[in-house]
């Protein structure tokens, strides 16, 4: 699957950017900084597909990308809980990123993206609350897995698992990933590969 190159495709600031609804989606989404670029281009097995960049807030498009080999789309949602965003910009992605969780009929799963040293924040848990109400699927993954040490990586771990087990719906189990050791990455396509079969 990640063997031949994904591609960039675009970026979309509205609804009627997106491309039509032909593919298999997976979207990924997360608190900017949380390393959504860095796991992206990980996944991807290059270095720049996905911007890295130590300035948060900077990704404010749908990002798209495409498996040159298989029916799947990946879409890079701009990192929300940016403090210093400007309120009419938040309002903005806000919508765009609303409107297409809750009215992508390919849209498959989205991957919520949670930093190993903090456990989910409450803007995390207000993603998953949105996308439980909206009946989308969502797999929760631990980033930077190589900074805590292992008692604390094990405590976001635990305080992840238990803020999905109090969920209505069941969701698949947390991934442990870094992007820096390639951590979990392997794990992490084999999940994406077993979604195309199915
Ligand atoms: P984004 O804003 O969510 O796209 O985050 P980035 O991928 O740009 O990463 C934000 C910062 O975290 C950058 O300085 C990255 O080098 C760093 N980072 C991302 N992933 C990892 C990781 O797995 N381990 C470590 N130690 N740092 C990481």
């Amino acid at each position: 699957l990640f063997a031949r190159p994904i591609i960039f495709t675009k970026g979309c600031v509205s609804l009627a950017d997106l491309p039509p609804m032909d593919r298999v989606e997976i979207a990924f989404a997360g608190r900017s900084n949380v390393g959504k670029s860095s796991l992206i281009n990980a996944l991807c097995g290059t270095s720049n597909l996905a911007r890295t960049s130590n300035t948060p807030g900077r990704t404010q498009e749908l990002n798209i990308f495409e498996s040159q080999s298989e029916n799947l789309r990946i879409v890079d949602m701009p990192g929300y809980g940016y403090a210093k965003a400007p309120e009419p910009k938040v309002k903005a992605w806000t919508k765009l990123v609303h409107q297409y969780l809750v009215g992508r009929a390919t849209l498959r799963r989205v991957y919520v993206l949670v930093d190993s040293r903090h456990g989910p924040k409450d803007n995390d848990l207000s993603v998953m609350n949105e996308l439980d109400k909206a009946a989308v699927s969502y797999q929760v993954v631990l980033t930077k897995a190589d900074k805590p040490n292992s008692a604390d990586v094990e405590k976001a771990l635990a305080a992840t698992r238990w803020s999905i087990a109090k969920r209505p719906a069941s969701h698949p189990h947390v991934l442990l990933t870094s992007s820096e050791k390639g951590t979990g990455i392997k794990e992490l396509r084999t999940e994406i590969a077993m979604l195309l079969a199915t």
